[in-house]
């Protein structure tokens, strides 16, 4: 998947965490940027960049990143993108593309946009991949592939630098799709914001319960909470972020997800196997669909690692010895 020639001379990394770490990584991996200078917001962070080997450069401000860039990816908690924008506004190279990896696009959009001076193309993105875990050793270069990245560049977008950035993006062995800011918080407020919703409340109300002990709730975590503890592991300030950013769009799938809840509250209190059965395997459908199209393995237990069972004679009970 290596890229013959670099898609970019000279990309900027602002913030190190999960995604900008995994970017590195890739660009490096498949060649797809002829150098790296990265940063982030603490010196610990910067610190453990430098030691990871993850940029050719790694400087202290987000300004120094940013000069002789020509392309600028802003990794942080969308809660940031404001300030960080207003901050590199000078010192970006005419021509440059500064683009982001934000969770949400709608803010992301309203906050960054009025910073970028004419004559570089911000074209706001978001490459549906992750996993719970956050900082710069929690990357690694395969994150992106076969995964899905939005671009969605506003209507006035300079269409070789849109192409550009989809260039990189498939370099790194995601593939590109574009819509407007406004479908993809819709899009992603179902997909990906209400579960984590989901997620982080019931596992809030299990450590909640009095009657079941906490250490009842880890040892008999069954497939389906143990599967919510991973997603409500996932960062707090990026998913407050989230929430805080993508208020409108998570309200209104809330608002469906809770009237579709009080449907199935009263198929239960009725005992409608109906329409229990009936959801049941409309879902099963969904989720085979999504395995089809390459998104999830098949594997059982999602493909988790199981230590081997020790190998232990089996009992025989009503067989006497030396039979
Ligand atoms: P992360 O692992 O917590 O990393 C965040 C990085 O941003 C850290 O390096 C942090 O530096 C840096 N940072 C924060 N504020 C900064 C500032 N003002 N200036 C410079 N650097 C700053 O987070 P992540 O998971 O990579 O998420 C980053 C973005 O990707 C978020 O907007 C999120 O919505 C989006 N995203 C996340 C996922 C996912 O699954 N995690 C998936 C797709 C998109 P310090 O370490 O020094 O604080």
């Amino acid at each position: 998947m290596s890229a013959t020639t670099p898609i970019v001379n000279r990309l900027a990394l602002i913030g190190t965490g999960l995604i900008g770490s995994s970017i590195a990584r890739a660009a490096r991996a498949y060649g797809a940027a002829r150098s790296i200078v990265a940063t982030a917001h603490s010196a610990a962070t910067r610190q453990r960049v430098s030691e990871l080997g993850l940029a050719d450069r790694v400087v202290d401000t987000n300004a120094a990143a940013v000069a002789g860039a020509d392309l600028v990816i802003v990794c942080i908690p969308v809660g940031q993108c404001g300030p960080v924008a207003a901050e590199i506004a000078g010192h970006l190279a005419p021509g440059a593309i500064v683009s982001d990896v934000g969770s949400v696009k709608g803010s992301v959009v309203k906050d960054m946009a009025p910073h970028i001076p004419a004559g570089v193309n911000f074209i706001p993105a978001h490459p549906v991949a992750g996993t719970e875990h956050s900082g710069p050793d929690a990357g690694f270069p395969e994150l992106f592939v076969n995964r899905w990245c939005i671009l969605t560049p506003p209507e006035n977008a300079d269409a070789t630098a849109i192409e550009r950035l989809a260039a990189f993006w498939r370099a790194l062995g995601a593939n590109v799709e574009t819509m407007s800011a406004e479908h993809h918080d819709l899009v992603l407020a179902v997909t990906s914001h209400l579960p984590h919703l989901i997620a982080y409340t019931i596992v809030g109300t299990a450590d909640d319960l009095q009657t079941v002990t906490r250490s009842e709730v880890l040892k008999f975590s069954a497939g389906g909470f143990r599967d919510f503890t991973r997603i409500a592991a996932s960062d707090p300030t990026m998913w407050r972020d989230v929430f805080l950013a993508n208020k409108d769009a998570v309200l209104e799938m809330l608002g469906r997800f809770n009237e579709d809840v009080s449907a199935l509250t009263r198929a239960i209190r009725r005992g409608d196997a109906d329409t229990l059965f009936d959801l049941f395997t409309r879902t099963r459908a969904i989720r085979r669909g999504i395995v089809e199209i390459g998104q999830d393995a098949a594997a059982p237990d999602f493909g988790r690692p199981h230590p081997a069972h020790p190998s232990v004679p089996l009992p025989r009970p009503y067989a006497t010895d030396g039979e």
